[in-house]
């Protein structure tokens, strides 16, 4: 296995069909903004390995942080006791959360853990079983997160039955109704809070009802913030009947949509919190929380895992917690958020884009389809060349940029480093715009 070619070649035989690859390439290095491939391409990487290196790929102060408790303590095992690094971690989080009442915490590894306790935690302290999802949602792919998961049949196609007592409710996009994407988003929250009052009344009562479960940006669905009169409406709801709010901000927490949840654009309390990916800046750490009301319910041992909240993890999340702070992130943030607007904005009069939309640097440009391959599409554009967004995010790959499409729609994701510099958005941004026209013209 000396050249890159035959790695690549091992690598196609030995690891499982079941993952897709944007390239065929050994990743050998990252660094800030940027990796570097096998093949001696130094890539611009607006993709954060989906919204996970939010400081940039091998942050010196968090890889610091790691190396050292990698020679003091790798595995404090959560069963057997505290440990440093966990406890400090709470500490770091518990002035960032959106909520006071958020003070009670568990740490997992992947985000479909996370979720997953959320579900435990939501069923064990109602007593009720039925969750409620939102149309498009993505959740992981564990299976309960599964059931979860409404963004593209792919994630559970021939994996059925799933975990059951799932209902599902629209989210508030155009798409789901048919509408244009001009639609006010207080006619699309009406419709949307009117159908879970018919579902609450038609299909699972609130008396089995535990949890509505919402990203408040929808992620792999199609990156729709979701309009904060429709939240607020959710919390009214789930106040009046004793639901559970579960806020799974895996994606889109993390200063990601220029606060530092996304749930504080609404004003919203969540009664249990889900994050993962830029908690920990790469390494594998996720984390649910609630009321110390809340978990107090749970019976010890009812919850727990192996590698459940590992030291070196949350030493990395501390790092990343005080570089957010000292590096005035958020900032950065919201400045960089204003240029990236500002660059694709004349991408608006061009006939293939139908919406431009997203917070912070969470932000999506959303492409017509084609005839007659979108879901359900009736503004597609005929004239549009075929599957716009894998074929735009293809030629930013070719011009050195790795971007991302959603799951769901023709959608391309900007989810670059929340420290990118000024001038590396800017060139991405002119990749990204250069790519369009090309294809378009
Ligand atoms: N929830 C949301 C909102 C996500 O975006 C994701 C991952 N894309 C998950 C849960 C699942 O996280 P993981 O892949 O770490 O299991």
């Amino acid at each position: 296995l000396q050249s890159h070619a035959s790695l690549v070649e091992f690598g196609k035989r030995h690891v499982t069909k079941g993952i897709a690859r944007q390239v065929e390439a050994v990743i050998e290095k990252g660094e800030g903004s940027y990796i570097t491939l096998g093949d001696g391409r130094t890539m611009l990487d607006f993709t954060c390995g989906i919204a996970v290196t939010n400081l940039g790929h091998c942050h010196p102060k968090v890889s610091a942080a790691a190396a050292e408790q990698c020679m003091k303590l790798v595995h404090g095992q959560c069963s057997i006791g505290f440990h440093g690094p966990y406890l400090e971690l709470i500490e770091r989080l518990l002035p960032m959360m959106p909520h006071k009442s958020l003070d009670s915490f568990y740490f997992w590894n992947s985000g479909s853990e996370a979720v997953e306790g959320a579900v435990k935690m939501a069923r064990a302290v109602t007593g009720k079983q039925n969750i409620i999802a939102l149309q498009g949602a993505y959740h992981g792919r564990t299976y309960g997160a599964m059931a979860l998961t409404k963004s593209k049949t792919i994630y559970s196609e021939g994996f059925h039955p799933l975990m059951p007592g799932v209902f599902t409710a629209p989210f508030p996009y155009w798409h789901h109704f048919s509408l244009p994407p001009t639609t006010p988003a207080s006619q699309l929250t009406s419709l949307c809070l009117n159908q879970l009052e018919l579902l609450l009344q038609q299909q699972t009562s609130p008396k089995d009802t535990a949890a509505i479960i919402i990203e408040p940006v929808i992620g792999e669905g199609g990156y729709v913030p979701a309009p904060p009169e429709f939240l607020q409406g959710l919390r009214k709801i789930c106040d009046r009947d004793g639901i559970l709010l579960i806020v799974d901000e895996v994606q889109s927490g993390f200063l990601r949509t220029g606060k530092n949840f996304a749930i504080e654009y609404s004003g919203v309390r969540p009664d249990i919190l889900t994050v993962a990916k830029g908690l920990a800046n790469g390494f594998p750490l996720s984390g649910i929380v609630s009321s110390r009301e809340l978990s107090d319910k749970l019976k010890p041992s009812s919850m727990g895992g192996t590698y459940a909240g590992n030291a070196v993890a949350c030493a990395a999340g501390v790092a990343t917690a005080d570089a957010f702070k000292e590096e005035n992130i958020l900032e950065n943030v919201n400045a960089r958020s204003k240029e990236l607007f500002g660059y694709l904005e004349p991408l608006r009069s061009s006939a293939a884009v139908l919406d431009i939309r997203g917070q912070g640097l969470m932000v999506a440009v959303e492409f017509a389809s084609p005839t007659g391959t979108s879901i359900h599409d009736p503004l597609r554009n005929p004239s549009a060349p075929a599957k716009m967004a894998s074929r735009v995010s293809k030629r930013c790959q070719e011009k050195g940029m790795f971007i991302l499409t959603t799951s769901a729609y023709e959608v391309v994701r900007f989810i670059p480093a929340l420290n990118i510099s000024k001038e590396d958005l800017k060139k991405g941004c002119d990749i990204f715009v250069e790519a369009v026209e090309e294809i378009v013209h």
